[in-house]
């Protein structure tokens, strides 16, 4: 532990890959195995909540939001676990049992779950919302859906430091918290890109605006490409179930269909397109 209260975190290794695709173009395709960060809380879930597990302890409850298939509710039960505090999680939507296995898995690891109707569950950040969770639930620290604040930010620009050497570094992008710490963090000379997992212009705003909080102004060189979400979120198309089967033919790695997939489709579209001078060296963050 640090003086902090936040739990030491070991850099996630890097690998190089040896894909035609890349070499025919005088690319260097390299992969920071973020996935392997912590033993029970896997990549970027790992690095938002590393810096809010102090606070969480000092309050001893934690509360946030996700939908019925979080990766951050999972990440957010299994931190409490280890690290000593009670999580509540409040679930967009109804209850369905018997539980599905992302949820089943939260509950083991102590998480009360709470449901909220999808139509509260749009304004549960409004401050009405929030003082009808606390007179129901007490005193809790609050974490937003998908664990981005400030905190996460910070946690997620530790990322950026650890990818220096690189031109281009890549992160898919959900709430998009990651790529706001991960282009924080970049030495100069890099630039972030992100690969919205959704549908809709917003992530550029929501980027921008969790950097306001963190840094009070935009920081560092990054942007958001915005054509590889196949068709929104968690949604897939046969094209990317082609890609995942052929990436993990020539790597041995099975991406990730909500996020990872996406990006790495991105990456080796933009390639194949021209997009990376030749000499590029374009790291890829497996962020979960
Ligand atoms: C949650 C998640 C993301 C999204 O990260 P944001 O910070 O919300 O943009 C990306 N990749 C994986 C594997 C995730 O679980």
């Amino acid at each position: 532990m640090t003086a902090a209260g936040a739990p030491e975190a070991a850099p996630s290794p890097v690998v190089e890959l040896d894909d035609a695709r890349f070499a025919r173009r005088g690319l260097r395709l390299f992969l920071k195995r973020d996935d392997l960060v912590h033993p029970e809380i896997p990549g970027n879930k790992w690095r938002k909540l590393r810096h809010n597990i102090g606070p969480a302890r000092e309050h001893g409850t934690l509360l946030t939001f996700g939908g019925a298939y979080s990766n951050h509710l999972r990440a957010t039960a299994a931190a409490g676990d280890v690290f000593g505090f009670a999580t509540i999680g409040v679930v967009r939507g109804e209850e369905h049992l018997p539980l599905n296995e992302s949820l089943a898995y939260a509950e083991s690891r102590g998480m009360r779950l709470a449901y909220m109707d999808r139509t509260t569950y749009r304004r549960k950040h409004e401050p009405d919302v929030v003082a009808a969770l606390r007179e129901r639930w007490g005193g809790f620290y609050l974490l937003p859906e998908g664990g981005s604040n400030a905190l996460a930010v910070r946690g997620c620009a530790e990322l950026g430091a650890e990818s220096a050497g690189f031109d281009v570094v890549c992160c898919p992008c959900g709430t998009g918290g990651t790529l706001a710490g991960l282009a924080a963090g970049l030495p100069p000379g890099a630039r972030a890109l992100g690969f919205s997992v959704l549908k809709g212009g917003f992530m550029d705003a929501e980027v921008e605006r969790l950097q306001s909080e963190t840094y009070g102004e935009r920081r560092g060189e990054w942007s958001v490409e915005h054509g590889f979400h196949f068709g929104g979120y968690a949604r897939t198309s046969p094209e990317l179930d082609a890609f995942i089967g052929d990436f993990a033919g020539r790597h041995g790695l099975v991406l990730d269909r909500v996020y990872t997939a996406k990006m790495m489709a991105g990456i080796v579209a933009l390639a194949e397109r021209g997009a990376f001078p030749a000499g590029t060296r374009v790291l890829a963050v497996i962020t979960g």
